[in-house]
Order: structure tokens, then sequence, then C-alpha cells
């Protein structure tokens, strides 16, 4: 039985800027749902899972990049809750911390170049189609099922906040957020930082996932792209870290909350506005990025 208890506590943050602006900030643990199946990742793949073991599959198959969260946590998942897993991974054949704990964890991967990973469904077919036993997940876990398991975010918290801040790679999660917002009639403001540059077709499958166009979409804070990131986001990350007790990283989290700050500090928020960031996890990665963060 597919069963994990969701440890997600929120806390508030501080800061002089808050103080000063009149506001309270609070963040949304989903980085402590688990060290590999990282925050939204487990909620993106609950309902996938169930799916799956509803059909009695026993093997997961997923997609993603060398340094793909979704991977690690399909790996992990796969291994705790008895399914096989194997994972195309885009490019040519690489080593990373990431990987290594994707095959720690049994996942087997298939390295893939660029132009066939672009179909997902034909790589799948053309390797399990003889294989009833194996399970096709998207990318990032994108799909209905993710977005229904984002969704019940929402259902954990004990405030009806101002403002809910969410980075964005696929959109698949704040789609299920803001859905969930639409379905709870809460009046919740939800703001999504898109991490990759030239995001005007994931604004509208967003509002085409959640059936909502009811949100703002902050669309300059992707330092240049994804993964990409300048001095001003290493050293907004280091004090942020050094002031909240709380790791962020630069290719979602600290971006997203890089946001929130230049926001508040541009006043535009109303004073005596609680504003929710979640904190979507993503952290595996962290400790080889010493170089960039140039200590
Ligand atoms: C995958 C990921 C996201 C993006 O989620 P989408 O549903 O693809 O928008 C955000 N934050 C972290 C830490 C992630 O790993």
């Amino acid at each position: 039985m597919i069963e994990l208890d969701i440890y997600s506590p929120t806390e508030e943050i501080f800061s002089p800027l808050f103080t000063k602006k009149e506001l309270r900030v609070f963040v949304k643990r989903d980085d402590m749902i688990h060290p590999f199946i990282s925050g939204n990742k487990w909620r993106k793949l609950k309902y996938l899972l169930l799916e799956a073991q509803k059909q009695n599959k026993k093997h997961l198959v997923s997609f993603g990049g060398a340094y793909s969260n979704h991977l690690l946590a399909t790996a992990c998942a796969g291994a705790k809750f008895g399914f096989k897993t194997t994972g195309f991974v885009r490019g040519e054949a690489v080593k990373n911390d990431i990987l290594s704990l994707c095959q720690l964890f049994g996942m087997k991967l298939i390295f893939t170049d660029r132009e066939s990973y672009k179909n997902k469904q034909l790589l799948f077919d053309k390797h399990f189609q003889s294989d009833p036993l194996a399970f096709f997940i998207d990318e990032g876990g994108a799909s209905q099922e993710a977005i229904k398991g984002c969704s019940e975010l929402l259902d954990e918290l004990n405030i009806e906040y101002d403002h809910i801040f969410c980075a964005a790679g696929t959109g698949t999660t704040i789609a299920g957020i803001t859905k969930g917002i639409k379905e709870r009639s809460l009046k919740s403001q939800i703001h999504v930082i898109p991490v990759l540059k030239g995001a005007d077709e994931l604004k509208t499958e967003i509002e085409i996932n959640s059936g909502c166009k009811d949100f703002e979409f902050h669309q300059n804070y992707h330092f240049g792209g994804y993964a990409k990131t300048d001095e001003s986001l290493m050293t907004f990350i280091k004090n942020f870290c050094k002031e909240t007790g709380i790791l962020i990283e630069p290719v979602y989290t600290g971006k997203m909350f890089y946001a929130l700050f230049d926001l508040i500090a541009h006043d535009h928020f109303e004073a005596g506005s609680e504003i929710l960031a979640i904190h979507t996890g993503g952290l595996t990665g962290i400790s080889g990025m010493h170089d960039r963060f140039n200590f």
C-alpha cells in the first residue's frame, strides 16, 4: 500500500524588510516531506503511483535531464513502494551525484540523444511495448494526477493567505495549487515565478490546466534561463540561508524568494498582508554547487 504521511510544516520567517513594509511571510516547508522524494515531486507522484498500483504495474518508466529532481524522486519512491524503475536521461552519458543516487535506489538509466528524447511516448513504446508491467510517467510527472496531488497542499494550510508564491518549471505544481484555490473558493492571490526564459507558453498551459487566469505571472526573475544564475542571485541566496536557517538553491526556490523580496521592496503588497512561499525542495544538488557560491 502506498502511504507516506506528509510532514510539511509552515513557519514564519523574519526580515527587517518585512517589518518595514508591515507584512508577514511564511514558508510551506515541502522540502521537509522527504530528503529524496522532494517537495512537489512527492505531491506530483502520489496519484501516479496509486494509478500504477491500481493497474498492477510493477515498473515505473520516466524521463528527465541529468539533474532531474523528478527522476531521483521516482527512483526513491520506486524503491520504497516496490516498483522497478527506469529513467531515460536526456543527453550524452554523464556522472553526477543525482544520477548516482538514482542508481543507488535501483533505477536503470538509459542515456538518450536529444532528438530521440523529444518523443517520449515513442521511446517508451520502443523499449517497453512488450512489457505489460511498465508504467509511463511523463517528464517531471506532468499529468492530471500530478495536478490533483499538488492541489491537496491547500488542505494543509491553517490561514487563508493573501498571497501564495511558487516557482514554476513545467507549471504543473502551480496549476494544481491554482486549481485547488478555485475549487475551495479561497481568496489567495497566486504568484508564479517561471524559472525559464520565454515562458509565454507556460502561462497558457497553466491557464488551461488550472481553468483559471487569475494569477500574477512574474516573468522577469529567470536570471537568463533555466539553471542560469548571476552574482546578485547567489548573494541573495547566501544571505537568505544565513538569516533564516532555511536552505534554498539557485534553480527554483532561490529565484522564487528573490522575486518575493524584490516585489516586497517595490511595494507590491498592501501593509498587513500575509504571504506564503512554497518551498518546493530540490536541495539534493546543492552540495555540488560550492564553486558557484564562490566561498
Ligand atoms: C521540479 C521543481 C519545480 C517545478 O515544478 P513544476 O511542477 O515543473 O512547475 C519547482 N521547484 C523544485 C525544487 C523542483 O524540483
